[in-house]
C-alpha cells in the first residue's frame, strides 16, 4: 500500500532543481518590466498624441471612455500584440468563482470576399458578450437572459499571458449580466474607487489642497502559499480534490523549532521564486519579497503597493502564476487559507493606504500641525469606520477555507479591532479626553497647531496579532484569506470609510461655513468620533482568551464563521452603506450573498464526500488489513507460547479494533448526514415551495457535515499513528511539509 509514498521519496531525493535560462538572467528587471504590457510608453509609441493624452485621462482618473477612440486604440493594441507574435485575445474577468475567466478569440477572420484578415475592431476591445448561465450569479440571471457582457476597464492595462510559448492578449473587463447587475468582483472595486476619490477630495479642499484632481486607494498584498511535491500531492485525493488535507496525523515537527522562517531559501524553490518573479515582472507586475514563511513548506510573495484595481488584477496574476508555474517545477501550489493542520495556515495581508494625484500618501502623519491634522481625520475616518461596519468587513474575509484560520492562534480572531501602536493611541486617548497635555513630552495637542511627535514604522510598535492595524503610514487588513480575491476587502473598506469621510466633510464644511475656524471643528469632531469609536481600539494581544471576553463586553461583533458573517451581510445597515454610495445595489448584495453561501455549501459538501470516500477506501482498508496481521501473529504466537502470551499485541489489537469501529460508526452518520442535505437540496429544487433558502442550507451543511467529517477525522488520524507505516497510502504530514 505505501509503495508510492516510498517512490515518490526516492524520486523526490533526486529531483534537480530547474535549470532557468531566460532573460531575466542577462537583461536588467528595468528592461524587463512591463514587456508584455500595453503601457504608457507603448501607447506613447504607438497612439496619435492627442488620443495618446485622452486615453491617459481615462485611466488616471477614471473619467468616461471616448467610445470613438477605441478603434484607434484597439488598432494599435492589435499591432503591438501581433508584433509579439500574439494570435489571440480575450477578455479577462473575475467572475464569482474565485478565479479569472477568459474566453480566446483569434484575431483571424473572414472578410465579405471570404479572405482571411487580421481584424481587431474597437468594438471588440470595448464590449463582449457571452453565455454566463454556468457562472454564480446568485439568481440576478435565472429569471432573464443567459446573456453576460463584459466591458473593458480602461483603468488596467492590457497585458499578454504566455503558456506554452503561445501568447494571449488579455483585456482586463467589467462582468455584469443582461439587467446591468455586476457578476464579477472588478465591478464593485471600481465603484468603491470614485466614491473614495470623491469624498477624499472634499476633505482635501477643506484642508486648502485645490490642485489635487483625485484620490488613490493603494494596495499592497502579501501573498503566502505553500508549494509540495506534485508526487506526492497526486496521492492525496483530498488535496487534490479540495486544496487541503481533510486527515492528517500532526508531524512531531511542525513550526515548533522556527527554523523555517526567513530561513535560507533552498536551490529547488529559489529556482522556482526566479521563474514566477521573472513572469510577473514582465507582466509589469513590481514583486519585491520572498521568503520563507512561518510553517514548513509555507512562502510569502509581496509586491511594491499599487493603485488598488491594478493591484487586485495583479493579485489574480500572481495566484495564477504561482498556480501554473509550480507545476513546471515538479511542485504543486496550494493557495488554501489551511491546507494542513498543526502548522499555520496562509493569508494575504491587505495594505491599504490613499493617495492624492501628487502622490502623497494620506495617511502619512507628515511634518507639519496642518499636515497632522489632515492625518487624523483620515485616520478618525478609517477608525470610525471599522467600528461602525466591523461585521461589514469581517464579510470580506468570509470563506469556508478562511474560517479554519480566523481565530485559530496564528492569525487574528474574527472579531474586528483596530491597532494603533503606543504613541499614536495615546494621542488619541489625549483628544478624546480634551486633554491637551500629550503624555509623551508634554507638549500640548491641539489639532492644527501641535506637532505631532514622529510615529514609529519599524517592527519594534509592530503587533502581529491584529486584524487591522495602523503600521506608520497604512493599515493593513490581515485577515483576508491567501485564496481569495483582495477586491471585497478593498472595496468594502473604501466604501464604510467614503461614509464616514462624507460626515466629516459634511458637518466641516458646515461648520467652517459658520466661520467656525477648521482647526476647532476638526478638533470637536475628532474628539466626538473617536470617543465613539473607540470599543473598537485595542493594543493587546488578539490571540489571547481575554480578549473574547473583553471584545464581548464591549460589544464588538464575533462571526466566528462564515456562515454567521454572511448571515448579516444583508442587514438594513450594510445594504444602506453599499448602495447608497452606488457600490452595490440592495439586489446585488443579496445575490452576492446568496453566491457566498451557496459557494460554502459546496465545498464543504465536497469536503464531506471525500472524508467518506477517503474514509472507507484508503483509510479503512489499511485499518483491517492491520488488524489481520495482528491477529495472524497472535494466533501464531499462541500456537508455539500458549494462551497467555501477547498481551501487549493484543492491546494494539483492541486499540486498533476500537478506532476502526469508531470510524465505521462515524462513517455512517457521516453518509446519512450526507443524504439528508442532498434530499433537502433535491426537494428545493423540485418544488419552489419546500425551498431551503441558501442560508439554511449553509447551517444545515455547517452543523452537520463539519462535525462529523471531524468525528471521523479523529479516528483516521488515530489510525495513522498506530497502523504499520508500510500499510499506509496517504503521504504523511511529516513527508509533505518536509520533504520537497
Ligand atoms: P511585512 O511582512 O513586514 O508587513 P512586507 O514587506 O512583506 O511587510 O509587505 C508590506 C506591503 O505593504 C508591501 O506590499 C508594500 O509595498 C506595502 N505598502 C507599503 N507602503 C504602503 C502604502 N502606503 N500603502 C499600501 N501599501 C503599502
Ligand atoms: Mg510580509
Amino acid at each position: 500500500r505505501s509503495k508510492g509514498r516510498r517512490k515518490a521519496i526516492s524520486q523526490i531525493a533526486g529531483t534537480q532543481p530547474l535549470s532557468l535560462d531566460f532573460d531575466y538572467l542577462k537583461k536588467s528587471v528595468s528592461e524587463q518590466f512591463g514587456s508584455l504590457v500595453f503601457d504608457e510608453k507603448e501607447m506613447q509609441k504607438r497612439l496619435p498624441q492627442d488620443i495618446f493624452l485622452r486615453l491617459q485621462k481615462t485611466m488616471k482618473e477614471g473619467s468616461p471612455l471616448d467610445l470613438s477612440l477605441a478603434d484607434i486604440v484597439a488598432n494599435a493594441m492589435k499591432e503591438w500584440a501581433v508584433s509579439h507574435g500574439v494570435t489571440h485575445y480575450t477578455h479577462w474577468f473575475q467572475p464569482m468563482t474565485g478565479s479569472s475567466a477568459e474566453k480566446h478569440d483569434s484575431f483571424f477572420d473572414l472578410n465579405k470576399q471570404g479572405k482571411a484578415v487580421i481584424e481587431f475592431s474597437g468594438r471588440n476591445l470595448i464590449k463582449g458578450e457571452s453565455d454566463a448561465s454556468s457562472f454564480p450569479s446568485g439568481g440576478i440571471r435565472s429569471t432573464f437572459e443567459a446573456r453576460g457582457y463584459t466591458a473593458w476597464d480602461a483603468r488596467s492595462p492590457v497585458f499578454l499571458k504566455e503558456s506554452c510559448g503561445s501568447m494571449t492578449m488579455c483585456i482586463p473587463t467589467a462582468f455584469y449580466s443582461y439587467t446591468g447587475e455586476c457578476l464579477d468582483r472588478k465591478t464593485p472595486l471600481l465603484r468603491s474607487l470614485d466614491v473614495i476619490s470623491k469624498q477624499s477630495l472634499r476633505i482635501l479642499r477643506l484642508f486648502g489642497n485645490n490642485t489635487s484632481t483625485h484620490v488613490k486607494s493603494c494596495l499592497g498584498a502579501e501573498q503566502e502559499y505553500f508549494l509540495v511535491d506534485q508526487q506526492f500531492y497526486l496521492q492525496r485525493p483530498d488535496l487534490v480534490n479540495t486544496g487541503r488535507t481533510l486527515f492528517g496525523a500532526k508531524p512531531p515537527k511542525g513550526q515548533e523549532m522556527a527554523d523555517h522562517y526567513y530561513g535560507p531559501i533552498r536551490a529547488r524553490i529559489l529556482s522556482f521564486m526566479r521563474d514566477i518573479e521573472h513572469q510577473l515582472i514582465r507582466l509589469g507586475v513590481p514583486v519585491k519579497t520572498r521568503h520563507n514563511e512561518a510553517a514548513p513548506a509555507q512562502f510569502e510573495l509581496a509586491p511594491i503597493f499599487e493603485e488598488a484595481n491594478i493591484a487586485t488584477d495583479h493579485n489574480m496574476l500572481i495566484m495564477e502564476t504561482l498556480y501554473g508555474t509550480a507545476r513546471k517545477h515538479g511542485f504543486v501550489c496550494l493557495l488554501h487559507e489551511k491546507p494542513f493542520r498543526g502548522v499555520n495556515g496562509s493569508g494575504k495581508h491587505c495594505n491599504w493606504s490613499l493617495s492624492d494625484s501628487e502622490g502623497n500618501n494620506l495617511l502619512e502623519p507628515g511634518k507639519t500641525p496642518h499636515e497632522n491634522a489632515q492625518f487624523l481625520v483620515f485616520l478618525c475616518a478609517a477608525v470610525r469606520a471599522v467600528y461602525k461596519y466591523s461585521g461589514l468587513l469581517r464579510v470580506g474575509t468570509a470563506t469556508a477555507g478562511n474560517d479554519h484560520r480566523l481565530g485559530a492562534h496564528e492569525a487574528p480572531p474574527a472579531i474586528l479591532s483596530v491597532y494603533l501602536g503606543s504613541q499614536l493611541n495615546q494621542i488619541v486617548e489625549c483628544i478624546i479626553s480634551k486633554n491637551e497635555q500629550s503624555n509623551t513630552k508634554g507638549e500640548t495637542i491641539q489639532v492644527g497647531v501641535s506637532s505631532l511627535p514622529p510615529l514609529p514604522r519599524d517592527a519594534t510598535d509592530r503587533n502581529r496579532t491584529s486584524p487591522f492595524a495602523f503600521t506608520g503610514n497604512k493599515f493593513e487588513f490581515r485577515m483576508v484569506g491567501s485564496s481569495q480575491s483582495t477586491s471585497p476587502a478593498v472595496f468594502l473598506i473604501n466604501t464604510v470609510v467614503s461614509e464616514s469621510l462624507d460626515e466629516i466633510a459634511t458637518i466641516l464644511e458646515a461648520e467652517v461655513a459658520k466661520g467656525v475656524k477648521l482647526n476647532e471643528a476638526v478638533q470637536t469632531l475628532l474628539q466626538q468620533m473617536f470617543s465613539e469609536a473607540k470599543p473598537i481600539i485595542f493594543n493587546g494581544d488578539n490571540y489571547s482568551a481575554a480578549w473574547l471576553t473583553e471584545a464581548a463586553k464591549r460589544g464588538l461583533p464575533n462571526y466566528k464563521d462564515t456562515v454567521s458573517a454572511l448571515e448579516q451581510f444583508t442587514s438594513e445597515k450594510n445594504i444602506e452603506v453599499l448602495s447608497k454610495y452606488g457600490v452595490l445595489s440592495k439586489r446585488e448584495v443579496e445575490s452576492r450573498s446568496d453566491v457566498l453561501l451557496a459557494n460554502y455549501s459546496t465545498t464543504i459538501r465536497i469536503e464531506a464526500q471525500l472524508v467518506s470516500n477517503i474514509g472507507r477506501t484508503l483509510i479503512l482498508p489499511a485499518a483491517l488489513e492491520y488488524q489481520k496481521q495482528l491477529a495472524d501473529n497472535i494466533l501464531s504466537l499462541q500456537n508455539c507460547l500458549g494462551k497467555d502470551c501477547c498481551i501487549a499485541q493484543k492491546q494494539i489489537l483492541e486499540k486498533a479494533i476500537a478506532h476502526t469501529n469508531k470510524l465505521l460508526e462515524n462513517l455512517d452518520s457521516l453518509d446519512k448526514a450526507i443524504l439528508m442535505i442532498e434530499d433537502e437540496v433535491k426537494i428545493s429544487r423540485n418544488n419552489p415551495a419546500k425551498n431551503v433558502s441558501a442560508l439554511e442550507l449553509a447551517k444545515l451543511v455547517r452543523d452537520n457535515l463539519i462535525p462529523l467529517s471531524e468525528a471521523c477525522r479523529q479516528e483516521a488520524d488515530a489510525l495513522e499513528l498506530l497502523v504499520d507505516d508500510f500499510l499506509w497510502a496517504l503521504p504523511k504530514y511529516r513527508e509533505l511539509v518536509w520533504i520537497l
